[in-house]
């Protein structure tokens, strides 16, 4: 192309993405304060803007990426299928929907592949995304056990329609709050490095939040409890690891009062942290997993509820009352086969495993010993959050909680620096998350990782002055 033409293209980009600027509502945005960043194009952990700018994305967009942008046999499996059949209805029986439904119950949590009577067996209900599988969870949940209240925690995300924005612990319900599940109660899980409880480490931290979880039921009604829904690894929130023990915990509580355990794996299932689900690291069985997002990278939106057989069967003769135009649509699902294939041949938990361990873990540790401004790192596999702070000492907040405005500048200053790196971070009130595409290679991921170092010397700017 001469430059000529190159200029025209550009303009002719441009012009598009005004149609964006005139047109478009966008999701949890005064729409007039927002500038998004037009996106011309992307291959494997990288993306580009119409001006040829070029990003990591260790984002993976919304942490939904798993195997990166334009994964060339995704995309080719997305094709096969729009010119087998595009679409079915949900009454129909289809064969990828039935394929992708067996490949993700033989690799959930308790169920062997061969199947012995020991073994969880699984069905799953599909759903469009993340927050209609929690919302499905809730309603197999309610249906099976005849018990209206559900238990989430503090500090989660679990989606934006009405039973899902109940349930999540963090300030985007309170706006919504105008006409909320009234049948949502709340409690602490655990965090450390902020602990609610006076705990010195991980295990006194599972131990007293297990113990004021346990309180809650009680003061609740156990009877009354249809489900305890959380993040497996709280994501957007924090990336929170429970301490090992609090899982397990979780589930005997449930189980002594026949409470369903529904584990949230929107964000951390297929790989993020180098298993299948990431519940399957304690080897604790829930009754429900929700999940979506890194089922098929969201080449085309998809999401689910593996639901144990005990409580599908509750449905044997009984109409289950929810249902989707959309529910296993065939070009979501062929995606998704072709990403479970892929995951195997390119070894892709074994990779997470590893480089989360060798690299990302080890050269986060670096960063936080070279700059004052880091608090905490903390994470696993491809699944990380560097936790920012003014005093290491008191563990100010380098901004304040859902800070906005002149408040939160100072993040605004570090994720700038980042951006001008050339990498594209997760943020979420005073922490960058890594959480690159789980295909990123070993150079890029110190690209990246480079890049937030260099940038964190703007944080260190902030670190000892007080608010
Ligand atoms: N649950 C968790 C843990 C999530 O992280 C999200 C989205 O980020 C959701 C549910 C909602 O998913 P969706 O945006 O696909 O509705």
């Amino acid at each position: 192309m001469t430059t000529d033409q190159e200029a025209r293209r550009r303009a002719a980009e441009r012009s598009r993405t005004r149609a964006d600027d005139r047109y478009v509502f966008h999701s949890w945005s005064a729409q007039g304060a927002i500038d998004p960043l037009p996106v011309a194009g992307g291959e494997g952990a990288w993306f580009w803007d119409e001006d040829g700018n070029r990003y990591l994305d260790f984002a993976s967009q919304l942490v939904n990426l798993n195997l990166g942008h334009q994964h060339p046999r995704l995309v080719a499996a997305l094709q096969a299928q729009a010119g087998r059949l595009a679409t079915v209805g949900p009454t129909f029986a289809n064969d990828v929907r039935g394929e992708l439904a067996r490949l993700i119950a033989e690799r959930a949590p308790g169920a062997a592949a061969a199947g012995t009577d020991g073994d969880r067996r699984w069905r799953v209900f599909f759903t469009n995304g993340g927050a209609d599988a929690v919302e499905n969870a809730v309603r197999l949940a309610r249906l099976h056990t005849g018990r209206a209240k559900v238990l989430s925690a503090y500090r989660s995300y679990h989606g934006n329609t009405t039973t899902a924005i109940s349930l999540t612990g963090d300030p985007r319900r309170w706006p919504n709050e105008v006409s909320p599940d009234p049948h949502v109660r709340h409690f602490l899980g655990p965090y450390t490095y902020r602990s609610a409880f006076g705990a010195r480490d991980d295990a006194e931290e599972g131990e007293r939040a297990l113990a004021h979880l346990r309180e809650v039921v009680q003061l609740e009604g156990p009877g009354t409890i249809a489900a305890i829904l959380l993040e497996t690894i709280v994501g957007t929130n924090g990336v929170l690891v429970p301490p090992d023990g609090y899982l397990a915990g979780v589930r005997a509580l449930c189980d002594e009062h026949g409470i369903l355990l529904v584990t949230d794996e929107v964000m951390v299932g297929f790989g993020r942290v180098g298993e299948w689900f990431a519940v399957n690291r304690w080897g604790v069985v829930p009754d429900l997993v929700t999940f979506a997002k890194g089922v098929n990278s969201g080449y085309v939106p998809l999401g689910g509820v593996v639901v144990g057989e005990h409580v599908a069967r509750t449905f044997d003769d009984r109409v289950f009352p929810g249902g989707l135009t959309y529910s296993g649509h065939p070009l979501a699902c062929a995606v998704g086969v072709e990403s479970v294939r892929t995951f195997e041949d390119e070894r892709i938990l074994d990779r997470v495993r590893t480089l989360g361990a060798d690299v990302v873990g080890p050269r986060l540790r670096e960063i936080a010993d070279r700059h004052p401004s880091v608090g905490e790192v903390r994470g696993l596999g491809f699944f990380w959050a560097v936790e920012l702070v003014r005093d290491r000492v008191t563990r100010e907040p380098l901004v304040p909680f859902n800070a906005s405005g002149a408040a939160a500048a100072p993040m605004g200053a570090v994720v700038a620096a980042v951006k001008e790196r050339g990498v594209w971070p997760f943020v979420h009130f005073n922490r960058l998350h890594v959480a690159p595409p789980l295909v990123t290679s070993a150079e890029d991921l110190e690209h990246g990782l480079a890049a937030i170092d260099e940038a964190l010397d703007v944080a260190d700017g902030y670190a000892g002055v007080a608010t």
